[in-house]
């Protein structure tokens, strides 16, 4: 009998029970969030408004661990634990001495690791009495997933799809109305902040940033709506810690440690899940594992970007936070990397690797797709376009270790599936895609407009 192992899989009753906070290892306490109006630290009680209680107490958490509520544990084990692979038949393609590991997130329904926050935060806001939430996506992918865990908690769902999206992945928009999501194109009319973007350009594809604007415009001004964001926040990092959690259990059923930690980052929130929990062993028992987030080249907020204090949205609404931020002003090129899009990143991976906790590099579009296709013909599974930068990396890891003839462990996380993607793939196939590296004077440009505190 062949003894080759390929996954490790956990049963329900190895789903984590506590996520972690790593918040709580830190040696300088984070940054407050200031008020966008005030100019002062933003209070529990001004964000009530849009977010539940509970969910702004673990965004300003110091515990430990956090108990994940009984419900939510149910609902996540109609999916979770998710298996580790081990990508045998890249190894092989690549001749390559290392090992390569993968978190497998696109098991979820909604097909990516951003279910792993929209169940909790939809549980907190039922248990709070929100009857509706509006949030925005750009790609689908956090619309989708927030779509579903309202229509599991009977909470109405709204939400701004940035224009561009909207017209090139219909099909995404349709999961979200199959699960009972209201979508509408952003700009939209319904808000203040889309019709002064209409104003000044009837012909705006949108944004992340502006639909941001949206959503929380809509949500501040109605007693029974709150707002729910899909990435960057303290809260959404800590509910994706589960990922690092159970693979941490899984490389010990491969008997093996990681040497190098991956992932693609957007707003940095499946990165800190996979990664916070390695992180955490580096900042409480000294481990040397090396760590890396990976950005498209075209959005390059952590590598290029100025640690400096941002609004999270283009209207100037959001609270003001200190992190990597290529200023809100930023209209990054339409690459098909809809979820990495952004010209902000989440304050802990940007303190982290402000005191060199981790590392950060960027890769231009056309060899994330060759990475990608790599993958899907040996690995079997297609990859998100956003996954795909952190198999870029992978594979350049395993490239050197072949170079230099060492044998590292090599963990990346592949965040989703790429089954609504694949109009972008027969582009890359028919040589219709393009790399966009960022001018310096365009980055120049978009940091004039940082707020001052
Ligand atoms: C949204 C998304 C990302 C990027 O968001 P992060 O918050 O940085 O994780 C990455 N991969 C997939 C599949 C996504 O849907």
């Amino acid at each position: 009998m062949s003894s080759l192992m390929r996954k490790a899989v956990l049963s329900d009753r190895d789903l984590p029970q506590k996520w972690y906070n790593i918040v709580s290892d830190f040696k300088n306490p984070p940054q407050p969030m200031y008020h966008p109006a005030t100019g002062k630290p933003a209070t529990p009680e001004q964000m009530a408004v849009l977010f539940p209680m509970e969910i702004l107490k673990q965004e300003m958490s110091s515990e430990r661990w956090i108990e994940i509520p009984d419900e939510v544990q149910d609902i996540l084990k109609l999916y979770r634990p998710s298996p580790l692979q081990r990508a045998v038949a890249l190894e092989k393609a690549l001749e390559t001495p290392a090992k390569i590991f993968y978190k497998w997130e696109g098991v979820s329904p909604a097909g990516s690791h951003k279910v792993n926050t929209a169940i909790p935060q939809a549980y907190y806001n039922k248990k709070e009495g929100t009857k509706r939430i509006a949030t925005e996506t750009g790609a689908g992918q956090w619309g989708s997933s927030l779509s579903l865990a309202g229509s599991l908690f009977g909470i109405d769902v709204k939400v701004y799809m940035v224009k561009i999206s909207y017209e090139q992945k219909p099909y995404r928009r349709m999961l979200m109305e199959t699960w009972g999501g209201k979508v509408v194109a952003s700009p939209s009319m319904e808000t203040k902040a889309g019709r002064d973007a209409l104003a000044a350009n009837p012909n705006s594809m949108g944004s992340l940033g502006l639909a941001i604007s949206e959503a929380v415009e809509d949500a501040a001004g109605r007693d029974d709506t709150k707002y729910a964001l899909g990435s960057v926040l303290n809260h959404v990092c800590l509910h994706q810690t589960i990922i690092g959690l159970e693979t941490k259990k899984q490389l010990e059923m491969f008997d093996v440690e990681a040497d190098v930690v991956i992932g693609c980052h957007g707003g940095g929130s499946n990165f800190a899940g996979l990664a916070f929990p390695f992180i955490g062993d580096k900042l409480t028992k000294g481990k040397k594992t090396q760590i890396i987030a990976v950005e498209p080249s075209s959005c390059p907020t952590l590598t290029r970007g100025t640690y400096a204090f941002d609004f999270g949205d283009v209207a100037g609404m959001t609270p003001i936070m200190k992190m990597y931020t290529l200023g809100h002003d930023f209209m990054p090129p339409g690459i098909h990397a809809g979820g990495l899009r952004y010209h902000g990143a989440s304050p802990l991976v940007s303190q982290l690797l402000h005191e060199g906790l981790l590392e950060a590099r960027s890769v231009d579009q056309l060899p994330s797709f060759e990475a990608a296709v790599q993958f899907a013909r040996t690995e079997g599974f297609l990859p998100a376009p956003e996954s795909s930068h952190a198999i870029r990396a992978a594979i350049d890891e395993a490239l050197e270790c072949k170079k230099t003839g060492q044998s590292k462990n090599i963990v990346f996380n592949l965040s989703g599936h790429g089954h609504f993607d694949l109009t972008s793939y027969e582009k890359y196939f028919k040589g219709e895609l393009q790399d966009y590296p960022l001018p310096e004077s365009d980055l120049r440009a978009s940091l004039k407009g940082l707020p001052k505190i």
